[in-house]
């Protein structure tokens, strides 16, 4: 065991102090060169590569709201486009930009786009949800019908069964106390509310026509959804039938579309005749806050806000 243990510590007893000391610094280099290289490895990971590529957490989301907000445009642009095909008219040219509108007021985009977009958007429908069907525009489900949002010239459904059964029941309503009410107008086609305004305009002019008439394509009789009670003479505005219209037609699902001081909003003169079916919840709700339908879909109604090519 000694001569082992000799000869083991032998060759050590050889070397120098200055050797020893050469050796231990070697080691000392190399022990310090791994630790460095360590201390890099863990500093790229965890330091260099998270601050090189942010992306990888934060924009996480964003593709997502991204794709949900292109997504709706072209199949809306496609759908329209569809439905240009099949009128096969010149004016099918005005569907596309009609479009905008919807665009405007979907949520994921007012994050995104603001900033190029808000010149153009007026912010139309902000706070609701606002979809384009078919060239038809709905905010919260409750279709939209106004200078600033036309429909379809091929657009012809007819007056509404729903609405023309609320009407019934309200007319029946109203003639047990003794009132008269009955449609003077309701489901206007395109090409007749186009006949109505042309005339109007050139009698009277094309502001004083816009004031009481509607474009083609923007009046609301071609939606179905609205009639004129008895007559559409402003002398209408004293009868008992007219106050008992406006104060009972919200029970029914009805609202007068166009009401007196409202004109700067809704874009048409006080129209006491005029009701629009909206349903039971969303005509208690705007009769209750005194509001007009466009405040309450937060909307405008304005031929300038209008994406139709052709001005319509
Ligand atoms: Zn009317």
């Amino acid at each position: 065991m000694g001569n082992v243990k000799t000869s083991h510590n032998g060759p050590r007893k050889k070397y120098t102090k200055a050797q020893f000391h050469r050796d231990r610094m070697q080691a000392l280099g190399v022990i310090t060169g791994v630790a460095i290289a360590l201390v890099a490895v863990a500093s790229y990971f965890f330091i260099i590569r998270p601050l090189l590529d942010p992306k990888t957490e934060e924009t996480a989301g964003t593709p997502q709201t991204v794709t949900m907000q292109k997504g709706p445009a072209p199949s809306e642009a496609e759908s329209v486009a569809d439905t240009n095909d099949s009128s096969g008219q010149p004016a099918a040219v005005t569907e596309p930009a009609q479009t905008d509108p919807g665009l405007a007021g979907s949520p994921a985009e007012t994050s995104v786009t603001s900033a190029k977009e808000t010149e153009k958007t007026h912010k139309e429908a902000e706070g609701h949800k606002l979809e384009v069907k078919d060239g038809i525009t709905y905010v919260d489900g409750i279709m939209i019908v106004n200078k600033t949002y036309s429909l379809p010239p091929t657009y012809a459904p007819g007056l509404d069964p729903e609405a023309e059964e609320a009407f019934n029941k309200m007319a029946n309503d109203a003639w047990g106390q003794g009132l008269s009410l009955f449609i003077c107008s309701g489901f206007r086609s395109y090409r007749e509310q186009e006949m109505l305004y042309n005339g109007y305009a050139e009698q009277r002019g094309v502001e004083e026509a816009d004031r009481v008439s509607s474009r083609a394509g923007h009046s609301e009789h071609q939606s179905g959804l609205c009639m004129d009670i008895n007559t559409t003479d402003f002398s209408f505005a004293n009868t008992k039938e007219a106050v008992w219209l406006a104060n009972n037609c919200a029970d029914y699902g009805f609202i007068i579309r166009f009401p007196l001081g409202k004109e700067s909003i809704t874009g048409y003169t006080y129209e006491p005749w005029h009701i629009r079916y909206v349903g039971l919840k969303a005509a208690k709700e705007i009769y209750e806050q005194d509001i007009c339908l466009e405040e309450y879909l937060n909307v405008t109604s304005d031929y300038k806000n209008s994406k139709d090519q052709n001005g319509n």
